[in-house]
């Protein structure tokens, strides 16, 4: 917990997190909350999140928009059922409506949708992180010099092939990456 030594620092450390295969399980163009699933560490991932005073940001493609696939309106509510299993512990959610040939602004590994979290929280990049599935997550950390930790869940297994350069950390899921990020903040802080 922050106890007053940050005084000087009122800026928040933030989880950027993607969520298709990361939070919860990769379904192609997942459009109803019916076939929304937890995986069985989502919550305690969660939990440890927010116990350790991060900040818990979303930002997710959904090119299924953008393609017709589904509607807006279906993906608030995954968004909102996905927040009433967590207790509202997600600060925000950011998501990218556009197909990939659009070249938009927002789409990861583009920097719209951190941009906007960075306009709308006070965040501390350097001490926050980028956790994902696939290599254009870790690309958007290092776009927006954050640290950076590839899951092996969803497309993590595929994808670690394609990272152009290391990230911080590779973990078997969230949970794993939950726990290495906030051991090695008490060790930071213990430090310090
Ligand atoms: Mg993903
Ligand atoms: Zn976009």
């Amino acid at each position: 917990m922050n106890t007053g030594n940050f005084t000087d620092n009122p800026k928040s450390r933030a989880i950027f997190l993607d969520r298709d295969g990361t939070l919860i399980e990769e379904v192609n163009f997942l459009s109803r909350v019916a076939d929304l699933r937890f995986f069985p560490f989502t919550i305690q991932a969660i939990n440890l999140l927010k116990n350790s005073g991060f900040l818990i940001i979303v930002l997710t493609n959904q090119s299924g928009i953008g393609r017709k696939i589904f509607e807006e309106k279906a993906m608030h509510e995954i968004h909102a059922e996905i927040q009433y299993r967590l207790r509202d512990k997600i600060d925000a959610f950011y998501f990218c409506p556009h197909p990939p040939d659009e070249n938009c602004a927002c789409r990861k590994p583009s920097l719209a949708m951190i941009e906007t979290a960075c306009a709308d929280f006070t965040i501390d990049l350097e001490n926050s992180w980028m956790i994902g599935d696939k290599a254009i997550d870790v690309e958007t950390g290092f776009n927006a010099g954050t640290k950076t930790a590839l899951v092996l869940t969803g497309y993590g297994q595929k994808d670690v092939a394609k990272l152009q350069k290391k990230p911080d950390l590779i973990a078997e899921n969230l949970l794993e990456a939950v726990k290495t990020i906030t051991n090695y903040e008490q060790i930071r802080h213990s430090n310090s």
